[in-house]
């Protein structure tokens, strides 16, 4: 295949973040990247970004609404200033239980994905939007859904059944999983290395873990939606069912509508509780961290609760996985939090995780397991652009390959 600039797109809900890669045969070079910021302000933010690090454009514009802010990256794209693409990746963060492979976007796709929009409501609407704006402001430019639940596609029955009446798992409530790209690119990265038992930890805003074997997902914390499995910046993570038909008895008191009540406990467990509920701080790490240094109690907690529940999480993995070679982190807290490192794997000697103070000692990339640790346990950064690059030029040499509407 020539290289063809590719373009990346990843939506969330107040920024377009995108990226553009020259990518042919083998060949990946990351020409530029960009985000609109503020989406929904009147001073948002519209920047692009050379190879180098220098900025091409930097501009304060407003942002009222998402087709403003699409648009202005469409007509930066089509002004002759940038390669314009030959084809466009979106980031996909849920397809529903139809469309579970990574395919060429019509609009029937869109529809299908969007008819599932109930089961990842704060992703969905966002992403089919950018779609088919995509698909009116580049007429005759393939886009390709690369979806973040491919990865966990893997992940046995037993793992992706939730234990409730086959009427609703009719539906499409099962396990899907989350972070599948930010996943696949750590067995990239891992390659051709990829150890036989794998347990990776992505801790970002949103955190999630995995265990791998052989390089395919076996089980993931993040089940129908991301506010489950551990707990991050703003969601619950798994929680007693009991507490949430608390909370929305509690609700219901004062709200008038079923849905209205349905949403605000939404809001409630995805917008309001993890770190931020617990700490009453801050949904941000490294406010946290500054906050402990300053004796705050509730940080700690709220901290202490994060790293324990991962510790835990990473012990059930190992029984899964019966045994453990390496354990990667990766996303902001696991390439940057030392601190937060550290505690999640002092207590787990019994497994053979031995961190060495002096390794973990460092932001990025890294070995930081002691000599003496039977399993490896290093950092990696994400590199979930490059996977949606590598599965888009896979994608146009097979355009009808992997067609599934
Ligand atoms: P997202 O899920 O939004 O992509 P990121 O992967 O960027 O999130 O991770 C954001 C988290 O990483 C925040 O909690 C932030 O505080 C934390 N983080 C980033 N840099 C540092 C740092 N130097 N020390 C501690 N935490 C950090």
């Amino acid at each position: 295949m020539p290289s063809l600039p590719i373009l990346v797109l990843n939506s969330g809900s107040s920024s377009i973040k995108f990226s553009i890669y020259e990518a042919g045969d083998g060949e990946r070079t990351r020409l530029l990247e960009g985000a609109v910021d503020g989406i929904g302000t009147d001073l948002g933010k519209f920047w692009i970004k050379d190879e180098g690090g220098n900025k091409l454009v930097d501009q304060t514009p407003a942002l009222p609404n998402r087709a403003v802010a699409f648009k202005i990256v469409a007509d930066a794209l089509h002004s002759g200033d940038f390669p314009a693409p030959a084809a466009i990746g979106h980031r996909t963060v849920c397809g529903g239980p139809t469309v579970r492979e990574n395919q060429l976007i019509t609009p029937r796709l869109i529809d299908e994905i969007d008819s599932y929009a109930a089961l990842a409501p704060l992703h969905t609407p966002i992403a089919v939007y950018i779609m088919r704006e995509a698909l009116r402001l580049f007429p005759g430019t393939p886009n390709f859904a690369i979806l973040d639940t491919y990865f966990h596609r893997t992940i046995p029955e037993v793992a992706a059944r939730m234990p409730i009446p086959d009427e609703y798992v009719a539906l499409g409530v099962r396990r899907y999983g989350y972070h599948g790209i930010s996943y696949e690119s750590i067995i990239y990265q891992l390659q051709p290395n990829v150890p036989e038992k794998l347990i990776v930890a992505h801790l970002g805003n949103g955190a999630s873990i995995s265990a791998i074997r052989g390089g395919k997902c076996l089980d993931t914390s993040m089940a129908l939606t991301p506010t489950s499995g551990i707990i991050s910046g703003s969601r619950t993570g798994d929680i007693d069912p009991g507490v949430l038909i608390f909370i929305l008895k509690k609700i219901a008191e004062t709200t008038s509508g079923a849905l209205d009540a349905a949403e605000k406990l939404e809001n409630v467990v995805s917008k309001q509780s993890g770190l931020l509920g617990v700490s009453g701080l801050s949904n941000d790490m490294r406010d946290l961290r500054e906050s402990i240094q300053e004796g705050n109690a509730r940080a700690r907690l709220a901290v202490d609760k994060f790293t324990w529940t991962i510790a835990r999480w990473i012990g059930s993995y190992v029984a899964e996985l019966n045994g453990l070679d390496m354990l990667v982190f990766t996303g902001g807290i696991g390439e940057n939090d030392i601190a937060s490192r550290a505690e999640i794997c002092a207590g787990l000697g019994a497994l053979g995780i031995v961190v060495d103070p002096v390794r973990n000692n460092v932001r990025g990339e890294a070995v930081i397991s002691a000599e003496s640790s039977p399993v490896t346990v290093r950092v990696i950064p994400p590199a979930e652009d490059l996977i949606i690059v590598n599965h888009v030029v896979r994608l146009l040499a097979t355009p009808s390959a992997e067609l599934s509407f």
